[in-house]
């Protein structure tokens, strides 16, 4: 077994090898470094091995299912959890308790139990819950997420909404043979973005965007948040 020094020293080192390729990015594109996160999806790893994650300076976690993220938030002291993985309503109120921003909102009847949520469980005056609304950029039928051409109507049924801060849009990349064959993918999320932040103020800028295999790919497209799990915490158990 890896001892906890080892385990940090590897995460920083992994760590420091995600900045690295994002900073190339950026370097490729003029952007700055600084304006990307990199969040660390946490799936299957043991809550141990987090809090080794956290000393190496991995405090942005993220989870794709809330009981998992349940039991991990009590044990790892010290970082945030987004949550990334598709949510049934019936574990919605369980998701506002842990989660410091949900990427994942599929639907406006989601975001509107929300927003109910965040009222209930944190009451007033309400610190705003952070959502990213998830697209089917490719209109793939096995992929969660509104169709492109859904966005313009469910962002005026949001609109309203008080308790929730639509920070912007997610997209989960094609599974493709090469990481530049996930391009177009990027393109059309933030091109989207562009067109419907021109008319509407409900949008956040924020693009996720990006994973192990396409986030360099994502950074030059204009990724502000890349989500990324094997190459920090190595290849996940078969499910
Ligand atoms: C698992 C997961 C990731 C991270 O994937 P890697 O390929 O391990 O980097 C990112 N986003 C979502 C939504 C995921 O479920």
């Amino acid at each position: 077994m890896t001892s906890p020094t080892a385990e940090v020293d590897h995460l920083r080192a992994s760590r420091a090898a995600v900045l690295e390729r994002i900073a190339g990015a950026c370097g490729r594109v003029g952007r700055d470094p600084s304006s990307i996160q990199l969040i660390a999806v946490s799936k299957t790893v043991p809550a141990e091995r987090l809090r080794s994650a956290v000393a190496a300076g991995l405090t942005a976690l993220a989870e794709n299912r809330v009981q998992e993220a349940e039991s991990k938030v009590g044990v790892v002291d010290g970082a945030t959890w987004d949550l990334v993985g598709p949510l049934q309503s019936n574990k919605a109120r369980k998701a506002v308790e842990v989660a410091a921003v949900i990427e994942s909102v599929d639907s406006v009847e989601l975001g509107r139990r929300l927003d109910r949520l965040v009222r209930e469980v944190r009451g007033l005056p309400v610190r705003r819950l952070p959502i990213y609304l998830q697209v089917n950029v490719d209109d793939d039928p096995s992929k969660f997420g509104f169709a492109p051409a859904e966005l313009e109507r469910a962002l005026d049924d949001l609109a309203g909404l008080e308790a929730v801060e639509i920070a912007g849009l997610m997209t989960i990349g094609k599974l493709v043979e090469s990481a530049e064959a996930a391009r177009p993918t990027f393109v059309g999320l933030r091109r989207l973005s562009e067109r419907l932040r021109a008319r509407s103020d409900a949008l956040g800028p924020g693009l996720s965007m990006g994973m192990t295999d396409d986030y360099p790919i994502a950074v030059e497209e204009g990724a502000t948040v890349v989500r990324v799990g094997r190459a920090i915490f190595g290849e996940r158990p078969r499910p």
